[in-house]
Parts: structure tokens; C-alpha cells; sequence
């Protein structure tokens, strides 16, 4: 046990932390007015001006308002009077580096980490059951197939359909964390704390990879409603939304480690990437599904309404760890709400005998596909 507690904190100490300084080498090549228009969607609250400050010559951050206040600058970077203008878009995927991170863990932690659907069809009283982190896992190896025989290199985070990508499994990683933790608080442990380094592990591993673009992979849900359908857990409407980073909000520009992404997301071209590679999945998913995309109005979840900046219906802007912390343009898919009847129905039907797979889920990974093969060759 010690050489395993030795080595899980040694872990920390070899990761490299991004740096202010890693943006250097934007120095006189981004214009006011692209950090302007960056602003408009990272911004949620307008409090988080006291971290930052743009002028005709630099673009700034601080520590706090009191720094601010008294122009004590915690990084700082010239601007470029013009755009500097862009590199050649590419024409086929010969080479291009793609990270697809499938969501969540799954397998033998689905309890703590509730991420499966398990209905009855009021119809017929079959059983609707499938999972979010086994249908991603799907998503991505298909495309991985599809993308590699275009000659682009892949990298999925995960090793295998039910495995963490953090280097230690819940029940190792938590004799070492809380060797005292009940059982009844595993899956509190599970959410709040395991899944950070979960997360965190798949932005390092990203990172390290160099992608040129990133799809996360997730499928949504929706609360039920008080309807008779409702009450059987299923869900009113269906629809897809797609994220790209953005929308920070009170408390989330407060260390020093979140202040570097989003100068970052400021100052690279990242952030308008990812809007123009969202716009296309977003596009295509709701071409391919027939499933409308979510458009803000009171009625849509808190997360919309509270947490994101709408760019246009379906595609938004939110804080979340995976997308604020991978450095290149990403997706990050919601497609469809699994617990819709018509959608359950479909996702629970296996495309032919002994395939775990259905024919619903291989649809969503083509158009992940198609949506690549647009956004680099067009
Ligand atoms: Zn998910």
C-alpha cells in the first residue's frame, strides 16, 4: 500500500501545468476586437470585469478587483493593431489528430455514477434499457473506424467501454483518498470528488495528444414531468444541444489555474473554432436524428437558462471542466434525450442479434463523422 500511495500523489507533481506564460507566443497577434467578440460568449457575469482589462494595447488579467483598482497586472499581453491573417484550412484528413472522449465510466460503478436508463414501455411492457457511458463508447470507436481510414489519427481517452481514464480505479483510489468512507457515501464520493480526477485525467491525456480537434460524447436526459408519462420517468420533449466553452459565471475566474484558460480562450482561436465545428455537428444531428435542437426560452432546462450563452438554438456556450480545460476547438455533444419514449424505443433496439449496438447510436456516430469531414474539407 505505500508504494501505491507514494505513486498516486506522485502523480500530480509529473503533471505540466499550463501557464500564462504558455501564451507568449500570441504576443502582437490578436486584435481588440477578436477579444471583444470572444468576451461576448465567455462572459456570463459582467462581476468578472474585475478580473480582466482590454484596451486599444493589451489585453490584461488580475488577480482580483482590488488588483485591478490599483493596476496591479497579473498577466498581460500587446495586441495586434490588424488580424493576423489565418492558415490554409486543410482538405482531407491525411494526418489531422483527433481526440474523442467518450463520457463517463460506466461498467461495474454505474450505481454511484447514475448514468443508465432502465424503463418500462408503457405499450408493450418491455424493458428500455441501455446505457450513456456504453452508447459513447460505441459512438467513438465507430468513428475512430471511420476517421482512421481516412487517414487521421485518433486517440479515445478511454482504454475499454467500462474503464476510467484516471489511473486508479474508485474503490483503489478511494482505500487511498477515505479509507474510512460508508458505503453510503460512495457515490457522493464518486460525483464530487473521483470524477474530477476522472475529468482531469482526460483534458491531461487531450493535451498531451496535440489534437487539432476534439468531439466529447455524451447523450442527454431530461427530468420527467407530472404527466402519466412522467411519472413512468420518461421525459416530454426530445432534442439535442451541443456545448463549446464559454459563459463563466461568479466564482469561476477566482483561482489563478481558471484565469489561464480563460485568457486562453481570449486570446486563441479555440473558442470561434469550436462555435464553427458545434454549428455543423449541431446541423447534422438534427438533420440525421429528425430530433429538433433545444432553443433557450424559460421552458428549457436551468442549465440553459442559468449557465449558458445561447450562440444560436442548440448551441451553447457553458463552463463546463471538459470544455474549459482541452486546448484545441471541441464539441461537446448532447445528443437527443434518452429518456423520450420514441427515443428509449430506438436506442433500446439492437441494430441484429448478438450485437450490442443499435442502429440508432451508429447513426449519431456518422454524423459526428460527416460533421469532421465538413468541418476540416469544405
Ligand atoms: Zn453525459
Amino acid at each position: 500500500m505505500r508504494m501505491a500511495v507514494l505513486s498516486f500523489f506522485a502523480f500530480f507533481s509529473m503533471l505540466e501545468a499550463y501557464e500564462f506564460h504558455d501564451l507568449d507566443y500570441l504576443d502582437q497577434r490578436v486584435t481588440k476586437k477578436q477579444i471583444e467578440k470572444r468576451l461576448t460568449f465567455l462572459v456570463k457575469d459582467r462581476q468578472l470585469e474585475a478580473y480582466y482589462s482590454l484596451t486599444d494595447q493589451c489585453f490584461s488579467l488580475h488577480a482580483s478587483l482590488e488588483d485591478k483598482l490599483l493596476n496591479k497586472v497579473e498577466y498581460s499581453l500587446a495586441l495586434a493593431s490588424d488580424e493576423v491573417s489565418k492558415p490554409q484550412i486543410k482538405k482531407d484528413l491525411k494526418g489531422v489528430k483527433i481526440a474523442l472522449d467518450p463520457g463517463h465510466i460506466g461498467g461495474k460503478w454505474k450505481a454511484y455514477e447514475k448514468r443508465f436508463i432502465a424503463l418500462i414501455d408503457p405499450d408493450t411492457q418491455k424493458k428500455l434499457s441501455f446505457n450513456e457511458p456504453q452508447m459513447a463508447y460505441q459512438v467513438a470507436e465507430i468513428l475512430k473506424g471511420l476517421l482512421e481510414e481516412k487517414g487521421a489519427e485518433v486517440l479515445i481517452t478511454k482504454k475499454g467501454e467500462d474503464a476510467a481514464v484516471y489511473e486508479w480505479d474508485f474503490k483503489q483510489w478511494l482505500a487511498m483518498a477515505h479509507p474510512q468512507a460508508e458505503e453510503d457515501s460512495y457515490a457522493a464520493f464518486f460525483r464530487t470528488e473521483y470524477n474530477v480526477l476522472d475529468m482531469q485525467a482526460r483534458a491531461d491525456k487531450i493535451n498531451a495528444f496535440r489534437p487539432d480537434l476534439c468531439l466529447i460524447i455524451h447523450f442527454n436526459a431530461d427530468i420527467p414531468t407530472s404527466s402519466e408519462l412522467g411519472k413512468q420517468g420518461f421525459a416530454e420533449d426530445n432534442y439535442s444541444l451541443v456545448f463549446v466553452p464559454g459563459a463563466f459565471m461568479i466564482g469561476e475566474l477566482n483561482t489563478s489555474a481558471k484565469r489561464v484558460e480563460f485568457a486562453r480562450l481570449a486570446l486563441t482561436c479555440d473558442l470561434e473554432e469550436s462555435i464553427s465545428f458545434s454549428e455543423i455537428c449541431l446541423k447534422n444531428l438534427v438533420e440525421d436524428l429528425g430530433v429538433p435542437a433545444l432553443v433557450d426560452s424559460p421552458l428549457a432546462p436551468t442549465y440553459i437558462t442559468k449557465a449558458s450563452i445561447q450562440i444560436e438554438p442548440g448551441v451553447y456556450a457553458r463552463n463546463l471542466f471538459m470544455a474549459r480545460m482541452v486546448h484545441s476547438p471541441l464539441c461537446y455533444g448532447e445528443a437527443l434525450i434518452q429518456n423520450h419514449l420514441e427515443e428509449a424505443r430506438k436506442l433500446s433496439s439492437l441494430e441484429e442479434e448478438g450485437s450490442s449496438c443499435s442502429a440508432r447510436v451508429r447513426l449519431v456516430a456518422k454524423s459526428y463523422f460527416n460533421s469532421i469531414v465538413q468541418y476540416f474539407c469544405n
